[in-house]
């Protein structure tokens, strides 16, 4: 059997369409971004968000600040950001130096404009099933498999990797569409067994084709999540020949990643909407 091909570049040039059609409706969007320091991967994804930002019609705010700036400055510029009414989305950009603590930084984020969804209150509102803004991976990754119809409920995922930014909320996603889920992670024993009862597999670990061919369960829905730079290029967590065996597949690159800023740009969107809605509602 040969896999459908989830195709991420696709899918997210339809989601920034869509995108760029509610920011012509809305008017006026604005996406301020924080980058600390000389991180030249940083710069590049940075660089990326803007472009994509652009292309659909968000102003987008690009903040750069020295790698020596101190926690309290850089919670003043977020604390600006926070209170700036042009501005409805706010990313701080990871991995900051060390001297920084950024968990402090995203908690003084508004949650409201935390349109990567890592602030507390929103991934609390992704575990108590009420998800407000939820990290863009998992979101596109959800909405790759709507998009290729892949039935969720009553289904056995498995989603390798517990990661604040995809493994978990991909599983509390997965769990709110209904399927029957399973977490594994580095401890975890038998990984070939875990894998192989899954009709939807998600792999998001950073160890490149970790998952082999003979794991993955004749007919089911494979999304690789990683990246992984090698001297072959960037592969994914998943050995390509498990196309062989799967129903549906996300190549690697352009399945998952694509869609990630496809996604940001549409939290970007929802957080607009639902601030204008909460705005308009404030008494004067
Ligand atoms: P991370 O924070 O390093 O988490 C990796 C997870 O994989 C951890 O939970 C770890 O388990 C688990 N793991 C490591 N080795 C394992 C093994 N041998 N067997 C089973 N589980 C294992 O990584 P992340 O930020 O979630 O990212 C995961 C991958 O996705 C990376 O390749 C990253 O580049 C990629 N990524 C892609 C996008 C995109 O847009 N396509 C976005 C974000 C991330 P423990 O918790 O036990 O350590």
């Amino acid at each position: 059997m040969a896999a459908t091909i989830m195709d991420g570049k696709a899918l997210a040039a339809k989601v920034k369409e869509e995108v760029a059609r509610d920011v012509a409706e809305l008017g006026g969007i604005g996406l301020a971004t924080v980058l600390v320091g000389d991180d030249p991967a940083s710069h590049i994804y940075i660089r990326l968000k803007h472009e994509a930002a652009e292309a659909v019609g968000i102003r987008s705010d690009d903040r750069r600040l020295p790698a020596d700036i101190s926690q309290e400055e850089l919670l003043e510029v977020v604390e600006e950001l926070n209170a700036d009414d042009s501005i409805d989305g706010v990313l701080v950009q990871s991995p900051m130096p060390d001297h920084l603590d950024e968990e402090l930084t995203v908690e003084t984020l508004d949650p409201a404009k935390d349109v990567d969804g890592f602030h507390p209150r929103n991934a609390g509102a992704l575990y108590l099933g009420e998800p407000l803004l939820v990290p863009a991976t998992p979101l596109g990754v959800m909405r790759m498999l709507e998009e290729y119809e892949v039935e969720l409920s009553g289904a056995r995922a498995v989603v390798i990797g517990r990661s604040n930014i995809v493994g978990k909320p991909m599983a509390h996603l997965l769990l709110q569409a209904n399927a029957t889920v399973t977490v594994a992670h580095s401890r975890t024993r038998d990984l070939a067994a875990v894998v192989n009862e899954a009709d939807i597999l998600v792999a998001a670990v950073g160890v490149a084709h970790l998952v082999t061919a003979d794991m993955i369960k004749t007919g089911a829905a494979v999304v690789d999540v990683g990246m992984n730079r090698t001297e072959a290029g960037l592969v994914g967590d998943v050995d390509p020949g498990a196309a062989d065996r799967a129903a549906f597949i996300t190549p690697v690159p352009g399945g998952v990643g694509p869609m990630t800023i496809a996604m940001l740009l549409a939290n970007t969107v929802k957080a607009a909407r639902a601030r204008r809605a909460r705005l308009a509602n404030r008494p004067d």
